[in-house]
């Protein structure tokens, strides 16, 4: 299933071009009270959500996907645990251009370890990236997003997919420089996702998926999950070695080679096989 949050806090369920509006299902959430609990409410209750949804179904309202503004299918996670580095081409992109790209890229993923984005630099795909520091290079980085459905502390790798709520596209959008990436990659609207939540059995294997971005029609980035460094298994079970992984955690898994500058008024499309196509603004904040 296509799970996406539209018009800020409405629920929909994606059927070809179409939205079935099961925002009623959001009745079987708790209702929250402080102290509030570290996840999304609503990736946690996924399984329950979603029976609720199926009911609802056949006497939905249906609008179209192009009315409606899709924003991002978590609302809250407590952390955004990212992938430096994780596609060979890439790094060797990054080697080939030293003016660019700063010493960050030398070192290969299992030394550097992952990093974390800001939560609160999470938006969906209708509210576009608002680009600050426009006197340096922001650039855009696809990304298979894995969205975590369950806590996850310390997890092997043989059962580490068990964990997953559902994959959607990231952009781990970046601006270039010499600081640490968790300050150059965590602005406000710099970690999208969407355009919704694909369920992993509409996925199967995510280390077989086309990956796709286009910046106003022209091709940028194009790769296939199988060339991750790091696949998305050990990354999840590599993760939850260092902290608890809770429901509404998202990985941004790497970005493939290609990765190039946006200024505002660009209009990337984005699309992941399996996963969803999606086409995001770019402004200036
Ligand atoms: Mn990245």
């Amino acid at each position: 299933m296509r799970i996406c949050r539209f018009n800020h806090d409405k629920l929909g369920l994606v059927q070809g071009e179409e939205i079935i509006d099961v925002t009623a299902a959001l009745e079987v959430l708790p209702a929250l009270r402080w102290p509030v609990p570290q996840c999304d409410p609503l990736v946690a209750a996924l399984p329950e959500v979603l029976k609720a949804a199926l009911d609802l179904m056949p006497n939905a309202r249906r609008v179209p996907l192009a009315s409606v503004t899709l924003n991002s299918p978590v609302s809250y996670a407590t952390k955004l645990p990212a992938a430096p580095v994780n596609y060979l081409k890439h790094m060797a992109e990054a080697q080939g251009d030293p003016a660019t790209f700063h010493a960050h890229h030398l070192k290969k993923i299992e030394e550097v370890g992952l990093f974390l984005k800001a939560s609160s630099s999470l938006v969906g795909a209708g509210d576009g990236v608002a680009l600050r520091q426009l006197d340096r290079r922001n650039d855009h980085e696809l990304e298979l997003a894995v969205i975590i459905g369950k806590k996850a502390d310390r997890v092997p790798v043989e059962s580490a997919l068990d964990y997953v709520a559902g994959y959607a596209i990231g952009l781990d959008m970046t601006v270039r420089g010499p600081e640490e990436r968790s300050l150059r990659k965590s602005i406000d609207s710099y970690s999208v996702l969407g355009p919704w939540i694909t369920t992993p059995d509409e996925v199967g294997d995510p280390s077989q998926l086309d990956i796709e971005l286009y910046v106003n029609g022209e091709l940028r980035q194009r790769a296939n999950t199988r060339d991750l460094v790091i696949g998305i298994p050990k990354l999840i079970s590599w993760a939850s070695e260092y902290y608890t992984l809770l429901p509404g955690d998202v990985i941004f898994t790497g970005t493939p080679d290609g990765v190039g500058p946006v200024v505002p008024g660009d209009i990337i499309r984005a699309s992941i096989e399996k996963v969803g196509e999606m086409e995001v603004n770019v402004r200036a904040a």
